[in-house]
């Protein structure tokens, strides 16, 4: 058998290379520079760590986040090989321990934070060893082009020209538009690399866009539907992380929360909490996750929008990357725009570029965030577009995003339109000056708050003529003539008229929007072509339950153990003999050796009392 092939299996478990890995492989063990760009959960470490182990030397991963590092490295032990990591988060006596080993050559692989390249500890290190690969991980953070920028990424290069020998270098990223895929080929200065694009596509997940009146009632309706999955809510701010935790543990969930704000203990016990399942959702700011290889989880809820498609897909990407059927959800408000622009302009991220880069970054910023808010508000197919964007071209139908479910009608909106613009006339003529949006939906439902009565805005013509509608179709209409340039917002959030308004309001020109029939209807996760399909839903709960206890034993969190790909293989085949166990998808040599003997006992127990 190709060595290849069999150390898939012994070490990783698995028969078949996923999309893009064997050439990608192939092309690194010919000793050619090899740039892949994979969708998140596509497979892009086993391009690097399976050629590592049949290279002659050591492989360095430069790798931008801490908790990455840790559990990359726990699943390359887990399986059996030799790994470490290299970053703040070890004390000396850890450092001169790992140096130490590096330079005996115990490790195949080791992890490297970009700020470590350069100490003097790992410089005189890798001198003495023979560098087989460095792989570049997340390598979009070299381009200013890109989100998450890295200054110190920009020294790679340098790392690698001051080796005895050039190594072979490698590097790989999920989201990169074709301008930074050639920034980051460039810039690490690869030498006419072997690149393969797999394409973005993540089939197993469901995308959806909501616009709800109430963010938080939604937010527990949907929680509700969903109850003991595991997932994730990302919100904007910090603000919003604190206020969410609360409502939802006020309702009953069991939810935990991450953010920059929180003491390093708080961070990391709450993180743990959620890896380990002792709380099955995690509120958090994008501060979390990047790195985070939790593989059960089930849904993505962004409870604001993100500001630009690559952050949005990265971040919803982090459900279902054991390809199991998952949900990513974003709830959209025209408020989330403008709390998007302003961290924008405000991102202390890039303190340390000049000027001239500041500007660069804030514009590219800019024209994702607009990318972004098409995406928000689009009636056509969610998944076309977003692949659409990452430049790989698809159908227009997915049949497995909300929009595609969801039949689509237009309507004639003028109406409410021309009452609404009207009124934002009317009152600015009143006032002489511009108010937000707040206020004019409240005129427009005749609401007796204190401030439209002090104003004397209920003498105007405009008071109560949309008050037989609820404040979210108002809203709805609202956002759409925003969306649409029918209106704008000044700098001080104050609404104001524009050149299109006039030709609905004076002449009479139509205004259409394209709802769904059905209003947000979401899967529910328990229909549609890819929703679980396992085996023996009882083995299922047993085999999760003996996965806990292991996972519980040896102090590692329970997807380490197995994935739930692995556990639904699992309860399918009901594997009651070490050979029949090893033909499961997941398990390897070393895990066979593990823990074969306990899931074909509990295996056999459960088929007898049947
Ligand atoms: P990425 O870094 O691209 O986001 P990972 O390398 O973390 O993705 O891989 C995602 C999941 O896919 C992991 O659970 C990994 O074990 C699994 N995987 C990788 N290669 C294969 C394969 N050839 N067959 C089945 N599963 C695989």
């Amino acid at each position: 058998m190709d060595r290849k092939y069999e150390l898939l299996s012994k070490y990783f478990g698995y028969k078949q290379f996923r999309a893009g890995q064997e050439e990608l492989i192939d092309a690194i063990l010919s000793g050619r520079d090899s740039f892949g760009i994979m969708p998140t959960g596509g497979g892009k470490s086993m391009c690097y760590q399976l050629p590592a182990l049949m290279m002659k030397g050591i492989t360095i991963v430069i790798s931008p986040l801490i908790s990455l590092m840790k559990d990359q490295v726990l699943s390359l032990k887990n399986a059996g090989i030799s790994a470490a990591y290299i970053n703040s988060s070890l004390t000396i006596e850890q450092l001169r321990k790992v140096y130490g080993y590096m330079g005996e050559g115990r490790y195949k692989i080791v992890y490297v934070a970009p700020e470590r390249l350069f100490t003097e500890g790992f410089t005189a290190t890798v001198k003495r060893i023979s560098v087989a690969m460095v792989a570049v991980d997340e390598a979009h953070c070299i381009s200013q082009w890109g989100q998450d920028f890295r200054p110190t990424y920009l020294k790679i290069p340098q790392f690698i020209a001051s080796l005895p020998v050039r190594p072979v270098v490698t590097a790989f990223t999920a989201t990169a538009t074709e301008e930074v895929q050639n920034d980051i080929e460039r810039l690490l200065g690869l030498r006419s690399p072997f690149r393969t694009v797999t394409g973005f596509d993540r089939p197993n997940l469901y995308f959806d866009v909501l616009r709800p009146g109430n963010k938080t009632e939604k937010l527990i309706s949907l929680l509700s539907d969903r109850k003991g999955k595991t997932g994730i809510v990302y919100c904007s701010t910090r603000k919003d992380v604190e206020k969410v935790t609360e409502d939802l543990r006020d309702s009953g969930f069991l939810a935990t929360r991450y953010h920059a704000g929180l003491s390093d203990e708080e961070r990391k016990a709450n993180q743990d909490d959620f890896i380990f399942d002792r709380k099955n959702i995690m509120v958090a700011t994008n501060a979390f996750g990047m790195g985070i290889d939790k593989s059960n989880v089930s849904f993505v809820i962004h409870y604001n929008m993100p500001k630009s498609p690559e952050a949005y897909y990265q971040e919803a990407g982090r459900a279902g990357r054991d390809g199991t059927f998952a949900e990513c959800i974003l709830m959209f408000s025209a408020k989330d725009v403008s709390t998007a622009r302003f961290l924008i302009e405000n991102s202390s991220e890039n303190d340390e570029l000049t000027e001239d880069e500041r500007q660069a970054v804030i514009e590219g910023d800019n024209r994702r965030l607009d990318r972004m808010v098409t995406y928000s508000n689009t009636s056509s197919c969610l998944r076309a577009y977003m692949l659409r964007y990452f430049g790989q071209n698809t159908e227009d139908n997915c049949c497995n995003c909300g929009n595609c479910k969801n039949e689509m009608r237009t309507v004639d909106i003028t109406e409410d339109a021309q009452k609404i613009l009207s009124c934002v006339k009317r009152v600015k003529d009143f006032l002489g000056y511009t108010p937000g949006e707040t206020l004019l939906i409240n005129v427009l439902r005749e609401s007796r708050e204190q401030r439209i009565l002090d104003l004397k805005l209920d003498a105007i013509k405009s008071y109560g003529i949309m008050k037989e509608k609820s404040k979210n179709d108002v809203k709805e209409v609202f956002d759409r003539l925003l969306f649409d340039g029918y209106l704008k917002k000044n700098e001080f959030e104050g609404i104001i008229f524009t050149e299109k308004s006039k030709a609905v309001l004076f002449e009479n020109e139509k205004v259409y929007m394209t709802v769904r029939k059905t209003r947000e209807k979401t899967s529910t996760g328990k229909t549609g072509k890819s929703s679980i399909a396992v085996g023996d839903p009882g083995l299922y709960d047993i085999l999760r339950a003996v996965r806990m206890r292991i996972a519980g034993k040896e102090k590692v969190p329970a997807y380490i153990v197995f994935s739930n790909a692995a556990l639904q293989d699992m309860a399918e085949k009901a594997p009651v003999t070490m050979e029949e166990f090893m033909d499961i998808s997941g398990v390897g040599k070393v895990k066979a050796e593990l823990y074969g003997d306990i899931f074909t006992e509990e295996i056999r127990k459960y088929l007898s009392k049947k």
